[in-house]
């Protein structure tokens, strides 16, 4: 049975560790539109070169660079077929109708909004000790998940290091763009019956044993 989810919460909640243990147990695609960004900001994309300078300072990139892209992720047979955990997306009520319209096109429907909570000075304190792969994209903590050796993957020998917008001067704008943005999506969730809450401190499964527990995997 294909899962189809959206993973809700501030920055530093941990979506893209929950979404990694989901992607664990069961083979669906998990789609993080911040992912997607960064490695067309890499390759330097017409993408990357439009969104680059709003992550850099940790505001939206707007919605229809986003949803252009989603719709092209969306629609490969591996989302369509095998289902998908979306990290990331919807960010605004315009996205969140746009995914609407499009799994409606796809004839497809969501099974749940898992949101991610956990509190400011939480968040903070995640992302300023919070390290990156540049190859693999597997996430480590200075305080909880350090890498065996100092600066290289466990997973694949990749140079392990810190995103520019997690610096805490960004990580306060990207909760303040949280709150304006992003939060009215919890009411959006709720009001079709698809909101379920993990608590986002509590351990990297969270978000799959909820999952469990109402049926969706
Ligand atoms: P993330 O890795 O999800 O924290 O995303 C990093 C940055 O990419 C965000 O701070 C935004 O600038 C941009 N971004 C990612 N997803 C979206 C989205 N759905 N809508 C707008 N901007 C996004």
């Amino acid at each position: 049975m294909p899962v189809r989810v959206v993973l809700l919460g501030p920055p530093g909640a941990g979506k893209g560790t929950q979404a990694a243990k989901i992607k664990e147990k069961r083979d669906v695609a998990h789609i993080s539109t911040g992912d997607i960004l960064r490695d067309n900001v890499e390759k330097g994309t017409e993408i990357g070169l439009a969104a680059k300078s709003f992550m850099d300072s940790g505001r939206l990139v707007p919605d229809d660079v986003i949803i252009g892209m989603i719709r092209v992720r969306l629609s490969c047979d591996d989302a369509t077929e095998g289902g998908f955990i979306l990290d990331g997306f919807p960010r605004t009520t315009a996205q969140a109708e746009a995914l609407d319209r499009l799994l409606d096109e796809l004839s497809l429907h969501l099974d749940a909004a898992l949101l991610l909570e956990i509190s400011d000075d939480e968040v903070v304190r995640r992302l300023s000790n919070r390290r990156v792969c540049q190859s693999c994209g597997a996430i480590y903590n200075l305080v909880a998940r350090q890498t065996k050796e100092e600066g290289a993957c466990d997973a694949c020998g990749g140079r392990v290091v810190q995103r520019d917008d997690d610096k805490e001067a960004v990580i306060r704008n990207r909760l303040m763009v949280y709150r304006e943005r992003t939060s009215p999506l919890i009411a959006y969730y709720e009001r079709k019956g698809l909101l379920f809450r993990v608590d986002g401190a509590k351990s990297g499964n969270a978000a799959m044993l909820l999952l469990e527990s109402i049926g969706v995997m």
